[in-house]
């Protein structure tokens, strides 16, 4: 037994609920809590300083695996011209015989534009090399890589390195697939390493990338146990008999029903404001989708997909509301992303007991005035996306997550912009923001009694802060003392 004491910590069981010590057993789950620190002889008592502490950060959405890889290779995120991004290509040691590159903008570099196929070439002519843009719906790639991918159709003879849609999906995969077991776990102990740094105690993590590769799910499902954090695992697959087989609870995750609004890819109900020539793209028909989501469903499984555009987010929503018509079942099927959405949309989600996995980054990003949803949907569809206080409020399921590699795994910037959405109807308050990313992630996980909030019965998951996340001038800048997973304290 271990008694954490001298804090003040924040149960997230309501607001206002604050307990001011915690006794711990010994196998890490929470014994009792206090009001009043009490006297207790011939225990350990652990001072936490004065910290502000609240449950592990759950992040609920995160692409682990590459968000892990990636960190090990080449980030641009911060590159503003394209010799600056060629020098850190040169620089870039490969990991199992590949160069990977993430976090290209080519609006943040003074070219505007992605480097080409030649440019690529000069500086990596004998080893494959991808260069991802941010959102992860189109890439360049050079044309090493180009001739070794088994592409489904010949590549166009004006080919210039730059791949969109199902193209850019194949190359991503064929840079996933491969690596040594050692180089995937290594991934993962990264990115599990870097979470913990910020403040998680749990992270939901898409395996494999909807090309029906479970090799990575039976790898970590193995290795679990050597992980400083908790996983909750997401095969990345629509074969429903392959997800029963691996005996998993849920299914999907990032399967697209669509891109990003950034590629002009999301589907949307209008047309893209600067190309009305088009809508985006729904990548999979209604029957499609249907057949998976009914299958998905009749088995329990737990359904992810990806929707970003208004269309795709419809046309999911269809097939969660027929099942949960003919078969009503708490399974809470998600969204993922849920980026722009109607009242009418978001009546049906609450309806269909659908939950929405959402990223209050995006919003930081890419909403702002002159940003680039303003751009690509005007300013009218601008204010309906990333609604959280709309989603919130009639009472729909809502999480917070990053979208890692997408955007960087941090609860406290996600809880941040959360409270500063550009549209001020849909910011949530700093509590609220919390729950999104502690009690909430526990209840879409079915975790709710093993985490979440700090009570009696619960594993002593714990991040303890130096200031008051609910009165913070700056909540994304609060330095984090330390991390406390099921009872042991990680000094951060
Ligand atoms: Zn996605
Ligand atoms: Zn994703």
């Amino acid at each position: 037994m271990k008694l954490f004491y001298n804090a003040q910590f924040h149960t997230i069981k309501e607001e206002e609920d604050i307990v001011s010590a915690v006794l711990v057993d010994d196998k890490g789950y929470i014994k009792e809590t206090f009001i009043q620190t009490p006297e207790i002889e011939n225990i350990e008592k652990i001072d936490l300083k004065k910290d502000f502490v609240y449950p592990g950060f759950i992040d609920t959405h995160t692409h682990s695996f590459e968000g892990g890889l990636y960190t090990l290779n080449a980030n641009l995120e911060s590159v503003t011209c394209l010799s600056e991004v060629f020098e850190i290509l040169s620089k870039t040691k490969p990991i199992s015989g590949k160069i990977f590159a993430f976090h290209f903008d080519e609006n943040n570099v003074e070219e505007k534009r992605f480097p080409t196929i030649t440019e690529l070439d000069n500086i990596s002519p004998n080893i494959p090399l991808i260069l991802r843009r941010v959102d992860g719906h189109s890439c360049v790639i050079n044309s090493k890589a180009a001739k070794m991918i088994d592409w489904e159709k010949p590549l166009p003879s004006t080919f210039d390195g730059h791949l969109f849609g199902r193209a850019n999906g194949k190359a991503s995969n064929w840079f996933h697939r491969d690596l040594t077991d050692e180089a995937i776990l290594k991934s993962y102990q990264q990115a599990a390493n870097i979470a913990l740094q910020n403040g998680h105690t749990v992270i939901h993590t898409m395996i494999g990338d909807a090309y029906s590769d479970i090799k990575h799910y039976k790898l970590i499902k193995e290795n679990l146990h050597l992980l400083p954090i908790e996983f909750v695992l997401y095969p990345q697959i629509t074969d429903v008999d392959v997800a029963l087989e691996i005996g998993s609870p849920r299914i999907g995750g990032c399967v697209l029903a669509d891109g990003s609004i950034g590629s002009h890819s999301a589907a949307l109900l209008e047309p893209y404001s600067d190309k009305p020539e088009t809508s985006g793209i729904l990548y999979r028909s209604n029957d499609f989708w249907q057949n998976f989501v009914q299958r998905a469903h009749k088995n329990n499984l737990q359904v992810a997909v990806h929707c970003i555009g208004d269309a795709a987010i419809s046309q999911i929503l269809s097939c969660y509301e027929n099942v949960q018509r003919e078969d009503p079942k708490d399974l809470k099927h998600m969204i993922i992303h849920n980026e722009l959405t109607s009242d009418d949309i978001l009546d049906k989600m609450k309806r269909a007991n659908v939950s929405a996995i959402m990223q209050p980054m995006f919003d930081r990003l890419w909403a702002g005035k002159n940003g680039l949803y303003e751009k690509r949907l005007g300013v009218k569809r601008t204010s309906n996306t990333t609604r959280l206080a709309s989603v919130y409020n009639r009472n729909i399921l809502l999480t917070g997550s990053s979208d890692w590699y997408i955007t960087n795994i941090n609860a406290l910037m996600g809880i941040d912009a959360a409270t500063r959405i550009h549209n001020e109807k849909e910011q949530l308050t700093p509590y609220q923001a919390i729950e999104i990313y502690t009690k909430n992630a526990a209840i879409l996980s079915g975790d709710q009694n093993r985490f979440g909030t700090i009570e009696k019965g619960k594993l002593a998951n714990f991040v303890c802060l130096k200031e008051n996340i609910l009165v913070s001038k700056s909540i994304k800048d609060i330095p984090i003392s330390s991390v406390i997973i099921k009872g042991i304290q990680n000094s951060i």
